[in-house]
């Protein structure tokens, strides 16, 4: 039954902004762990017959660098300086059947410094061998982020990614499909200043018409791990079907996003 409306009634406006510009380099996947079990895009490919898991460049891939063709503007690049700019969310940056065009993506990025640019993957052991030229210890403007849906996942993909030279070290636990214990890679991952490595954390539930449940207080201890640790948290999203104080909850998509925000979690 649904009570979506009850679960955080406060009657705030959520005053996070939109995602600013999507630039999807590449499109298709092969599904990495049981995270990628109803991936949306898979989803949305085979109801139109299409085949998800063969990766191919799409007409965006240069979308950063265009520039305007007419009048006294010609020259100027079409998407604005200081943007945000989320890559590749149909597809893996590091999915190997991208390793030929990755070169001409991060070039790109570097050409466009003066936005910032963010991305996600399932597969950190492929960071390191695929980095750019010049990278050093991370591009202040690139944030790399990496998923990890359980413990599991937490296990075997941290190790390798808090290892890395980024600027940014940012978990996504999403879909969240277990609880998690991040306590041994804050204490144990320490950035020179002593802070950990974990910079941000971002938690959501699983959406579409097979989501799997997320209890949220499994999120409220991520939260808490969080909070006591100096790391920013943010509540993305609850998911499709969310268990609180024992009841389940199905929540329509619009309202996922909401009712995320005004669990009042985010730090
Ligand atoms: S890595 Fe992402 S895009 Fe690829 S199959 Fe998994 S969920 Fe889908």
């Amino acid at each position: 039954m649904m009570k979506q409306l009850s679960l955080f009634p406060e009657e705030n406006t959520d005053p996070r902004p939109p995602a600013t510009i999507n630039w999807n380099l590449w499109h298709g996947c092969t599904r990495a762990s049981t995270g990628c079990l109803h991936c949306y895009m898979y989803r949305r490919d085979e109801s139109v017959g299409r085949d998800p898991s063969i990766v191919q460049k799409t007409s965006s891939f240069n979308l950063p660098v265009r520039t305007l063709r007419s009048g006294r503007y010609k020259g100027r690049y079409r998407i604005p300086a200081g943007s945000h700019i989320f890559t590749c969310f149909s597809s893996d940056f590091f999915h190997p059947d991208a390793d030929n065009w990755r070169p001409d993506a991060w070039d790109m990025m570097q050409e466009r410094s003066d936005c910032t640019f963010f991305m996600i993957t399932k597969r950190p052991e492929r960071i390191g061998d695929h980095l750019p030229l010049g990278w050093g210890q991370g591009f202040k403007h690139v944030t790399i982020a990496v998923t990890c849906e359980n413990q599991e996942m937490i296990d075997k993909r941290l190790p390798v990614y808090l290892s890395l030279p980024l600027f940014h070290h940012s978990v996504m636990i999403e879909p969240m499909l277990s609880a998690v214990d991040l306590g041994q890679y804050i204490s144990d991952y320490r950035s020179d200043d002593g802070s950990p490595v974990i910079s941000h954390v971002s938690v959501g539930g699983e959406s579409g018409p097979d989501a799997r449940v997320c209890d949220f207080a499994w999120v409220a201890d991520v939260q808490k791990q969080c909070s006591q640790n100096g790391i920013s948290f943010y509540y993305h999203q609850t998911g499709a079907r969310l268990i609180k104080d024992g009841k389940l909850y199905n929540i329509p998509r619009k309202l996922q996003h909401s009712q995320a925000y005004k669990a009042g979690l985010d730090i």
